[in-house]
């Protein structure tokens, strides 16, 4: 019967296009590299604060150092004869030279800061390459798979158009409506006197009936095309 292979085409089609469908939604899926790229993002402006720290943490320090010179280059040229000024001169150097004890300190501390993220910042685009490389691998082979699916279903529904056309168009038709009732079963055999879909006990003559009219008989209690499979 030409219906049973229509409703098995039709069953593998709709198959297929779950598979499709699910190759479709992982084609389009990107957040694990979307989250790579900005981690690495996130790592490459924290690497360029950081080291624009250090630039104007330098530039001070620098400024610093000069001020520490230029109070002891005074001191050295014996111009300051006052006792209290050369005293306070003395304490500004102290003071100084604390300030930039603490502001090397802060620099060393920035530097290897820098480094770790620059560390990471490798590491992270390391990984982004790596992720990007596998997705593309996983890309081709899910593309190859969908266009070998989708050159199936197209066999299939040639095949299915030359069966479709040797059938009344009423008795295609009913096999449609049933499709849509149905949840794409319309067609059922029959086993030991009852319908293998439902259940349902059919009578003698029934069964006789689907086994040798040329009619469609449907089952009465589901009401799908009933055939026999002997
Ligand atoms: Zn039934």
């Amino acid at each position: 019967m030409n219906l049973v292979r229509i409703q098995k085409l039709d069953l593998k089609v709709s198959q297929i296009e779950k598979q499709v469908g699910t190759i479709t939604d992982l084609l389009s899926n990107n957040s694990i590299i979307q989250n790579a790229i900005q981690e690495n993002e996130l790592k490459k402006k924290m690497l360029e604060d950081l080291n624009s720290e250090i630039k104007s943490q330098e530039v001070e320090l620098d400024k610093l150092l000069l001020k520490i010179q230029y109070a002891e280059n005074s001191l050295y040229k014996g111009s300051i004869s006052n006792p209290k000024e050369l005293q306070e001169i003395q304490v500004e150097i102290v003071s100084l030279k604390h300030a930039s004890t603490l502001m090397e300190n802060k620099l060393l501390g920035l530097m290897a800061s820098s480094e770790q993220t620059n560390h990471e910042l490798i590491d992270c685009s390391e990984k982004l390459t790596m992720l990007q490389n596998e997705s593309s691998i996983t890309k081709t082979s899910l593309a190859g798979k969908k266009a070998q699916l989708l050159g199936e279903t197209e066999i299939l529904s040639q095949e299915r158009n030359v069966l479709s056309n040797s059938i009344s168009r009423e008795e295609y038709q009913k096999y449609q409506d049933l499709k849509q009732q149905k949840k794409g079963i319309a067609i059922t055999s029959f086993s030991d006197g009852a319908c293998d879909s439902c259940g349902n006990t059919l009578t003698p003559a029934i069964q006789q009936k689907a086994k040798t009219s040329n009619v469609l008989v449907q089952c009465p209690s589901c009401g799908r095309i009933l055939y026999s499979e002997t």
